[in-house]
């Protein structure tokens, strides 16, 4: 299925001062080629501007020089080949590295093999060459086998130190893999879990459906539009990523946390029986209705902030669309009761006032 393939975010890594002068830089280009300002135009007219991405630079200028224009079809065709692809050929060319390496690797090998095989021979020959010799030509054969040894030492270090080189290499290679591979996995904003991992851990979950000690909460903020209304975008933001912390610090090692959807966050927890899963989730509650968030430009606080909570415990033949379907109803009953607070899919509740 083309949606389960791996596909990367393209990463930025522009100040906000720097940014805004690519913005101002962009929207006249998308002017002049009548392009609307929606995120894919946006986006192939900034790395434009940006000068970063050199194949995209090249394709726009080949269209100015042969007077052709930049069309909205174009310009989805560029996003697709040269944004969301030109990670994923990063990821190609680690490959591409990585067997350039084994290669060099082997053949170093065999060249020090060849030498060995090379100095084996020489030896050989020298030991013959003693049985026959006088007395005074025995130095000048001890002087060529000391010649030889002294060789097979300096193939031996050279490849030793090709061999660190490379060893080096690959350790850099495989931190730049792991980093591809966390941020395939990572939400940007929260830094949680994206939805792809989830739905692999869900699945994982069930397949090993340890039922009655497997917990999924959905936690979903409340009235975040009227947050992101009066305070703008930014604060929103603000609080998603604040709230994602209130959840990490609250979960144990080992247990699972992602951002499921917009303003909605998903718990995995396993090795848990019912009452401990509706006191963390209670904890996580509680501390965030307690927290008193400010805004990012002046000291002023945001009124309270909420989320309500569903929680279903897995059960024997649960399928993963079954058990969201029960944390979801959970979750539209704490909601329907007023917010800011905590339902298992046993209708059990669970609010303290704060
Ligand atoms: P309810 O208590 O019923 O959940 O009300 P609500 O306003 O939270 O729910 P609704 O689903 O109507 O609105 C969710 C809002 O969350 C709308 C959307 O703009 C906002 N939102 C979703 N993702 C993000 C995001 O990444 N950042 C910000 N700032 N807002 C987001
Ligand atoms: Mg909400
Ligand atoms: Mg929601």
């Amino acid at each position: 299925m083309a949606e389960d393939r791996i596909s990367f975010i393209p990463r930025y890594h522009e100040t906000p001062d720097q940014a805004a002068e690519y913005l101002r830089l962009t929207l006249p280009l998308l002017s002049k080629h009548r392009l609307p300002v929606n995120p894919v135009n946006y986006a192939i007219g900034y790395d434009y501007v940006a000068g970063n991405n050199r194949p995209l630079r090249e394709a726009i200028d080949r269209l100015q020089q042969t007077h052709q224009p930049l069309t909205p079809e174009l310009c989805i065709r560029f996003y697709k080949e040269y944004i969301l692809d030109e990670a994923a050929r990063r990821f190609e060319k680690v490959g591409d590295s990585l067997q350039h390496l084994v290669g060099n690797t082997l053949s170093e090998v065999e060249k020090t093999e060849t030498q060995a095989g090379h100095s084996a021979a020489t030896l050989e020959q020298q030991a013959a060459l003693l049985q026959q010799q006088e007395p005074a030509q025995i130095a000048e054969v001890l002087q060529n086998v000391i010649q030889e040894t002294r060789n097979l030492a300096a193939a031996g270090s050279e490849l030793r130190s090709n061999l660190q080189a490379t060893n080096r290499e690959i350790h850099q290679l495989r931190a730049e893999l792991e980093m591809m591979k966390e941020a395939a996995f990572t939400d940007a904003l929260t830094g949680l879990l994206n939805r792809r991992a989830f739905d692999m851990k869900i699945q994982q979950l069930l397949a090993n459906a340890p039922v009655g000690t497997s917990f999924l909460l959905l936690l979903d903020l409340d009235h975040f539009k009227k947050i992101n209304d009066q305070y703008g975008h930014l604060t929103g933001d603000k609080v998603l990523r604040f709230t994602a912390e209130v959840i990490r610090k609250h979960l144990p090692p080992g247990q699972i946390a992602a951002r499921y959807g917009g303003e909605e966050m998903a718990v995995l927890l396993q090795g848990f029986d019912r009452a401990q899963a509706l006191r963390l989730a209670e904890q996580i509650r509680e501390t965030l209705a307690k927290s008193r968030l400010k805004r990012r430009d002046n000291e002023e606080t945001l009124g309270q902030v909420t989320l309500s909570i569903g929680i279903a415990g897995l059960e024997e033949n649960d399928t993963v669309d079954s058990l969201i379907e029960r944390a979801d109803q959970a979750l539209y009953e704490a909601k329907r009761q007023g917010r800011n607070r905590v339902i298992d899919d046993r209708g059990l509740i669970r609010r303290e006032s704060s």
